[in-house]
């Protein structure tokens, strides 16, 4: 296939990169960063990334995620500047550079600093450096009157792939794309391989009742999903498990979720 995506943001959730123990998944890592240097000689490539609470509470130590908004925000600094250790090593290892940004919602939502940042962007995609985004956890802040969170990752994902103007995002789960059906619950639930548009249907069987497939949660790729298709642009999900699988969607082939406006080469929404 002729390559049609010319700038690809990656997303990866935290059930992806770390495990039940809370221990990170190196040979995800290994493997994603290896793909993505590669992916990065011939397209633009942006990773958003999640798992800087998991990875913070794997530094010091604790198994279960606390509710309270300071020790996360406190675990979130903690384990940002180790989740970047872990994805500079690894692509130091390829011979990628890789810089890290940390969005607030005001910084894309206020004119001057939303221009700035896409300078940086475009500056370091310019120069063959993979950007690695993650909201800044340890400062964001949602009351009322004050709201800089973006909520989750797959949200910071497609604004930032409307922002920076991608042909392409492709969040990474713990499950192999959109089904028909719980698929944990329903033998008969069939993968959607393609999804021109988001209705209301759709989003009661990705987000009914404790109906969520996989921890990384339908309900939030469907939303970020809508927000894609809104601005005319493409997305898939994949599984994470194994990186590799990237690099045959890019190709062309059939694997995971793709939602498009038009009918992709080689699928049906049957
Ligand atoms: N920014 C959070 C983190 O790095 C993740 C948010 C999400 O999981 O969507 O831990």
């Amino acid at each position: 296939m002729p390559n049609k995506y010319h700038r690809i943001v990656i997303k990866i959730g935290t059930s992806s990169i770390i495990n039940a123990d809370s221990d990170v998944k190196l040979s995800v890592i290994e493997s994603l960063t290896r793909v993505l240097s590669e992916l990065n000689k011939a397209h633009e490539v942006l990773l958003v990334t999640s798992g800087a609470v998991g990875v913070g509470m794997h530094t010091v130590g604790i198994k279960t995620r606390p509710s309270e908004i300071g020790e996360l925000q406190a675990l979130s600094a903690i384990g940002q500047s180790e989740l970047m250790d872990i994805y500079s090593d690894h692509f130091k290892a390829t011979g990628q550079t890789v810089a890290q940004l940390l969005l607030t919602r005001d910084v894309v939502d206020y004119p001057k600093s939303r221009r700035n940042v896409l300078q940086t962007i475009n500056t370091l995609l310019k120069n063959n450096v993979i950007p690695i985004i993650n909201e800044n956890d340890a400062v964001s802040v949602d009351e009322f009157d004050h709201r800089t969170t973006f909520g989750e990752n797959d949200q910071l994902a497609a604004i930032v792939t409307n922002f920076v103007a991608a042909d392409l995002l492709v969040i990474l789960s713990d499950i192999n794309g959109l089904y028909n059906a719980n698929p944990k619950k329903d033998p008969t639930a069939k993968l959607l391989e393609w999804v021109p548009k988001i209705d209301a249907k759709l989003m009661k069987v990705a987000g009914g009742h404790g109906s969520q497939f996989g921890t990384g949660g339908m309900a939030t790729k469907l939303n970020a999903a809508k927000l894609i298709l809104d601005h005319h642009r493409e997305m898939a999900i994949l599984n994470g498990e194994d990186p590799e699988v990237i690099k045959q969607l890019i190709n062309g082939a059939n694997v995971g979720t793709y939602f498009s406006a038009t009918q992709p080469e080689g699928r049906t929404n049957e």
